[in-house]
């Protein structure tokens, strides 16, 4: 271990699988001697981590690592700045960034965040040797640190990666590979030694996490492999946790087992995200979705019979290409009939490499602008009317952190709404009960009610 402190900057893009891969690829530094900074100038290493799920992703890339080069020349003489690239980008694009931007020094796939030291000496040695875009996912969850660093209440843990459906606008599996899931043990020793730091709640993810089918655990291997269901019901076992969500489902997925899970483990939050992408039959299929609206609608109502306050979350599409006024129209119609709670909605990509990219019929960008403002503004409508459905409900808040203003608390609800509350720092990290008295589209308010339930 080095006794020299280093600076480390990591720059993240993307979703939270990114979020917890910096965490850990911080995890995989600290015993080299680096501490993480706000900053990139000065640092001793810095890191993108980027996202490429949607266009502009390399030029984002390419447009950071040219405001890097003056505090790397900066860093010259005072022991160098190395700079690596990491995520989806490096592993699409890894031989031409090394090619096209000589300020980088190394270049890091997904699966190879392990070997971040080995990479940096061999960058130091010779900055062509230093490129890895290994495919395989099976070591390298063995072979990261098992002691994580964890700040605040709530963390990530990646379940699962990679993805075998094929939507056709999507990159993931070109980029993160088949399907894979992590061994149950393996994910409990995880969650313990988080919980034993103070994690009240868990949120697993993948990209298509609700197809987790991970080796079971020690003793139980006549069960096969275990569903997302049974994964569930076992991590609210562990001591500690409070909490457990799960990020991002596909429909073709939701399987018995995990509706039951929600109706019977109440440890599970009432917060599903269940991406539809459009509501028209006719994109569904070009999409390659592998469901048609009613079948997606039929979920919902199921889930809704198992957990009748359960919070409805998705994503959308909009101008996929051949997407019609008409298939537009189903799409606003299904927002109307399902009433989201939150959601995330997109223009349409044009990824290189799948089939979407190939197919006719683009659509134009001002038609899908008009399009996700049109979009955009029924689901807001909707997110505030489901805040402000919660006026006058007492409900229990996690708290994470202190809030801006002095003497204020943040927390989150168990449908994962942002909530405000004036209280002392002592309840930082437990749940307390609050009485909503205010509402708008971002976040809650309202009055601690003592009751707090002591989980610390
Ligand atoms: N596996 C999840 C599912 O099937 O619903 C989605 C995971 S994907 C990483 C996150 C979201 O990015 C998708 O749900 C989709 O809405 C959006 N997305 C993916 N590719 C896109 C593209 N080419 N253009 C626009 N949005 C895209
Ligand atoms: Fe991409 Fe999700 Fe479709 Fe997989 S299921 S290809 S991650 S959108």
């Amino acid at each position: 271990m080095s006794s020299t402190r280093k600076r480390l900057y990591i720059k993240t893009y993307g979703c939270q699988m990114n979020v917890y891969d910096s965490e850990r690829m911080k995890d995989v530094l600290t015993p080299l001697g680096y501490e993480t900074s706000d900053e990139a100038e000065g640092s001793d290493l810095v890191i993108i981590n980027t996202c490429h799920i949607r266009e502009k992703a390399a030029e984002k890339l390419y447009s950071d690592l040219g405001r890097l080069r003056p505090f790397k020349d900066a860093k010259a003489e005072s022991g160098g700045m190395t700079i690596a690239v990491a995520g989806c980008v490096a592993q699409a694009e890894g031989p031409e960034i090394m090619r096209r931007a000589p300020t980088v020094d190394l270049v890091v796939g997904p699966q190879s965040y392990h070997k971040l030291p080995e990479l940096i000496a061999r960058a130091h040695r010779a900055r062509g040797e230093a490129l890895d875009t290994e495919f395989e996912v099976e070591d390298k969850f063995d072979l990261l640190p098992a002691e994580r660093h964890v700040e605040g209440y709530s963390a990530f843990v990646t379940v699962q990666e990679g993805c075998d459906k094929f939507c056709t606008f999507c990159v993931v599996p070109y980029t993160r590979g088949a399907e894979w899931s992590r061994p149950v043990d393996q994910l409990v020793n995880e969650i313990r030694r988080l919980a034993a730091k103070g994690v009240r709640e868990i949120t697993l993810l993948g990209q298509n996490v609700n197809a987790y089918h991970g080796a079971p655990p020690a003793g139980r291997e006549a069960d096969g492999p275990w569903g997302l269901g049974q994964l569930l019901r076992h991590i609210a076992l562990i001591g500690g946790i409070e909490r457990v969500r799960y990020l991002t489902s596909h429909p073709r997925d939701m399987d018995e087992d995990l509706i039951a899970a929600h109706r019977d483990e109440t440890k599970i939050m009432p917060y599903l995200h269940l991406p539809i992408q459009s509501g028209s039959d006719r994109i569904l299929k070009a999409m390659n979705r592998q469901h048609t609206y009613a079948e997606y609608a039929e979920l919902i109502a199921r889930m809704r019979e198992v957990r009748p306050d359960i919070a409805i979350s998705g994503d959308f599409i909009v101008g996929f290409p051949g997407e019609t006024d008409a298939d537009f129209e189903d799409t606003m119609k299904c927002v109307r009939e399902i009433g989201y709670a939150s959601a995330f909605s997109f223009k349409y990509s044009r990824r290189p490499g799948t089939p979407g990219a190939a197919m006719p019929n683009q659509i134009d960008e001002t038609v899908k602008t008009e399009r996700l403002h049109a979009l955009q503004a029924l689901l807001d409508e909707q997110q505030t009317g489901f805040n402000r459905s919660q006026i006058g409900r007492t409900l229990p808040v996690l708290f994470e952190k202190a809030g801006r203003i002095a003497g204020q608390l943040h927390g989150r609800s168990p449908y994962l709404q942002s909530v405000h509350v004036d209280g002392p720092a002592e309840l930082i990290g437990r749940i307390g009960m609050v009485r909503i008295e205010d509402a708008s589209r971002n976040s809650l308010s309202g009055q601690l009610v003592g009751a707090e339930q002591d989980v610390a």
